[in-house]
């Protein structure tokens, strides 16, 4: 027996070969303010995850012959000079899936909500966007439930508008009016903060949860107080997580809530690897750090599942000053603006959309049939009416024509004014302005406008409740369903 198990062992001890295991090291020569400079580590990638001795995680994004330049993915860690860091092999990603859904998650997977997360798959948070022949045009539409903003800006699904404006002009409001909006209509929605304060995130995810719309979001979050690293990977996570479902042929949107935050941080990150600042200190990669995150939005071909990634990204401006250099970079990458400004919402103009200077580029054809039919001349009959407020301000004496359409612009602004919360389903906006074309609101005054538009509609649903279906449904328009909601509401037409 013996002599058998020691041959055994013999022989294995014979076949035993011994490979040598090559761990690359590097060390860190430089400490600054969540930014490490390391030399030696050779042959490593863009983004991939470096560990230090202490523990703490970096992400190389400045690679050189001898050495990286490395951001920590936690201020807080200690990281000493001298100290050894060795490279992961792993660049940085997010875990994805149908599990996410209903979690608040921070740009490198990890719950914040304390709920664990079941995930099989996982995506490196820089992936290439879809391809041309990979794609198809924006076709159907992505309705917010905001008038003013279906009818003047609508917005297709595999679109990207960006919202603009000043701060505090309701921007994060159409953001999450829109995602609420999306219940039971088969959209993914991700919400992104970027830089923004935990109390401001904690607040939008109250009013998530409380409109029920976490059943279908997932929420990614990088605070003020997170590393700018992690807040410079926040969209690209977000993006990621969208590309999942949209791979699924879902339809997906993605809010970014803001870029100009985003910018910052990469600003900040940039100067402390002191890369050349460029104009208003940003580093010359500005354009492509947006270009490329927005590039991933799609429609994808039949061929590819059909789904969509629509985005919506989200920039503040300085004083009303939209042709800074974020603002202007971002609004030539995007297919359209959403303008807000602060005078029209100081003025209880809320919504504040400013119709002139926002436009959507590809949105119009997306388009539902009623939606265009109703909307057609309204971008005009706006327009007009500003330019003659403004001139009507000089003389008291005004014509019988000019008088007309000064009422008549006061009325329509008060009807595209709503409430936040406040959602039109598509049947409800046609038909509103459909009764407004007709003269169906021109005895009440602009300030009782809400109300008499909900008390027409409830007189709608009552008397032909089959048109309003039918356009929900189809989002056909024609003769008869226009006679069916004139004489519902008591029109003749
Ligand atoms: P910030 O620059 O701080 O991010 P913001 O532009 O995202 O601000 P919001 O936070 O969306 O603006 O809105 C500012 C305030 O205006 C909020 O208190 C919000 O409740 C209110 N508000 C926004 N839109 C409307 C609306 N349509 N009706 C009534 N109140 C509104
Ligand atoms: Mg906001």
């Amino acid at each position: 027996m013996t002599p058998d198990i020691s041959s055994f062992l013999k022989k294995k001890i014979e076949s035993f070969s011994v490979e040598p295991v090559v761990y690359a090291y590097g060390t860190v020569s430089r400490v600054s303010d969540g930014v490490v400079r390391v030399t030696g580590l050779p042959g490593r990638s863009y983004g991939e995850l470096l560990q230090f001795e202490s523990g703490a995680f970096g992400m190389a994004i400045d690679l050189e012959e001898d050495g990286a330049g490395v951001v920590l993915l936690n201020t807080a860690d200690v990281v000493s000079v001298g100290s050894r860091v060795q490279g992961t092999g792993r660049v940085c990603d997010v875990p994805v899936g149908e599990s996410l859904i209903g979690h608040v998650i921070d740009p490198i997977g990890r719950p914040l909500d304390g709920k664990p997360i079941d995930a099989k798959t996982y995506y490196t948070v820089e992936r290439p966007a879809p391809d041309l022949v990979s794609r198809q045009g924006v076709h159907a539409p992505m309705e917010t439930g905001i008038i003013s903003i279906d009818t003047l800006v609508p917005i297709g699904r595999g679109q990207r508008e960006l919202i603009i404006g000043d701060r505090q002009t309701g921007k994060t409001t159409i953001a999450l009016d829109t995602i609420l909006n999306q219940k039971g209509q088969n959209m993914i929605c991700i919400y992104c903060a970027i830089g923004q304060k935990a109390s401001t995130i904690a607040s939008v995810l109250q009013n998530l949860q409380e409109g029920g719309a976490m059943e279908y979001s997932v929420v990614v979050a990088a605070t003020a107080s997170d590393s700018p690293a992690l807040q410079y990977l926040a969209p690209y996570a977000a993006c990621a997580v969208g590309e999942y479902f949209m791979e699924q042929g879902k339809d997906v949107l993605v809010v970014y809530d803001d870029l100009s935050k985003h910018a910052v941080a990469y600003r900040a990150m940039s100067l402390l690897l002191r890369r050349s600042p460029g104009r208003e200190a940003y580093p010359g990669d500005i354009f492509y750090l947006h270009s490329r995150l927005l590039e991933r939005a799609a429609c994808l071909s039949d061929a590819k599942g059909g789904g969509t990634l629509t985005a919506l990204p989200i920039i503040e401006t300085k004083g009303g000053n939209i042709s800074a250099y974020i603002p202007t970079n971002v609004i030539s990458i995007t297919d359209g603006q959403i303008y807000l400004e602060s005078e029209l919402f100081h003025n209880g103009i809320r919504p504040a959309v400013n119709t002139g200077l926002s436009v959507s580029r590809v949105g119009r054809a997306a388009q539902s049939k009623a939606m265009r039919k109703v909307s057609a001349s309204l971008r005009i009959e706006l327009a007009q009416y500003r330019e003659m407020a403004v001139f009507s301000r000089f003389g008291s004496d005004l014509d019988a024509s000019t008088k007309k359409l000064l009422d008549s612009g006061e009325r329509l602004t008060a009807l595209l004014t709503q409430p936040k919360g406040l959602h039109y389903t598509l049947s409800e906006k046609t038909a509103l302005l459909l009764l407004f074309k007709h003269g169906g609101f021109d005895d009440v005054p602009p300030s009782r406008m809400q109300s008499a538009a909900s008390e027409k509609l409830a007189q709608l649903r009552e008397k032909c409740p089959d048109a309003l279906d039918t356009i929900d449904r189809t989002g056909d328009f024609d003769d008869a369903i226009e006679q069916a909601l004139l004489k519902g509401a008591g029109i003749s037409g």
